[in-house]
C-alpha cells in the first residue's frame, strides 16, 4: 500500500504545471499508488472552484483521493476561517496547507498564524510549505510557531527540499509535532532522518506525476525492513491526517 502525502491537481502558474484528473489517475496505476492526498495548484484564479475540483474527485474516489485546502493567508480572518469550515466541514478536507512561498507569508507572521488559530479549531493538521521560497519556506521558521501550538500537527512539505534538508531534521527534532514529507529531498537526507527521527514522523510524498518514480527510487536506495516501508509509505500519512 502507498498512500501519496503530496500531489496537486489543475493549474499550478509557479511552477507551469497542469495536472488533470486523467493524469493522477495514470501516474498512480503506472507506479503502484493506492491514494493520494490532493492540493489545489499554486495560487489557482479562482480558489473556491480549485478546491471544489478536489472534492469532486475525493468523492468519485472515495478512499483513493483526499484533500487538503489552501487559500492565501492574506485573505481577511472571518472569510478565511469560514473557507475553511466550509472545506473541513463540509467537503471533508483533511489538512490545511500553508504556501508561505507563493504567497510570501513566514509560518509566524500576522497574516499566516490565523492558518494556525483555524487549524486548531477544527482539529486538522497544517502543512508547510518548505525550500525554494527562502526565507519563508526555511524549515527552521516553522519552530516558533509549532512551539507555540505543541497540540497541532504541523508537516514540512518537501522536508527543505533539499537544500534545506538539515534544517529540516532540526525542526524536527526540536518539535515533536512536526513530521516530514519528503518529496524533493535528498537520498542522504531522507536516511539521515530515519536514523534520528524515525519512520513514525515521515511520509512519502511525490509533488508531481513525473516525480513519482525518483522519489520511489529514493526510498527503495535506503533497504528499508517491509515495517518501515509500511510506516513511511502510508501509516504515518493515515495517523496524521486521520485517514
Ligand atoms: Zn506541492
Amino acid at each position: 500500500m502507498i498512500l501519496d502525502a503530496h500531489m496537486h491537481l489543475g493549474e499550478d502558474i509557479i511552477f507551469n504545471t497542469d495536472d488533470s484528473e486523467e493524469a493522477l489517475l495514470a501516474y498512480m496505476s503506472e507506479h503502484g499508488i493506492d491514494a493520494a492526498l490532493l492540493q489545489t495548484g499554486i495560487l489557482p484564479n479562482d480558489p473556491k472552484k480549485a478546491n471544489q475540483r478536489l472534492y469532486d474527485l475525493t468523492k468519485k474516489y472515495p478512499g483513493k483521493f483526499f484533500g487538503a485546502a489552501v487559500l492565501s493567508p492574506y485573505t481577511e480572518r472571518s472569510e478565511y476561517e469560514s473557507f475553511m469550515h466550509w472545506a473541513v466541514k463540509d467537503l471533508g478536507f483533511k489538512a490545511l496547507k500553508l504556501q508561505g512561498f507563493a504567497y510570501c507569508a513566514a509560518p509566524a507572521s500576522p497574516q499566516a498564524r490565523k492558518i494556525f488559530d483555524t487549524a486548531r479549531a477544527l482539529n486538522v493538521p497544517v502543512i508547510i510549505h518548505t525550500g525554494n521560497g527562502v526565507p519563508t519556506a526555511l524549515p527552521s521558521m516553522a519552530i516558533p510557531i509549532a512551539k507555540e501550538f505543541p497540540d497541532l500537527k504541523i508537516v514540512l512539505a518537501h522536508a527543505g527540499g533539499g537544500m534545506y534538508g538539515c534544517e529540516a531534521l532540526i525542526a524536527a527534532q526540536t518539535c515533536e509535532n512536526i513530521y516530514l514529507e519528503t518529496s524533493w529531498c535528498s537520498v542522504l537526507d531522507l536516511k539521515s532522518y530515519v536514523e534520528t527521527i524515525g519512520c513514525s514522523r515521515l511520509m512519502f510524498g511525490t509533488d508531481v506525476p513525473l516525480n513519482a518514480g525518483v522519489e520511489l527510487a529514493k526510498y527503495r536506495a535506503l533497504k528499508l525492513t517491509d515495517d518501515q516501508y509500511e510506516q513511511c509509505f502510508w501509516k504515518t500519512a493515515r495517523d496524521v491526517y486521520g485517514l
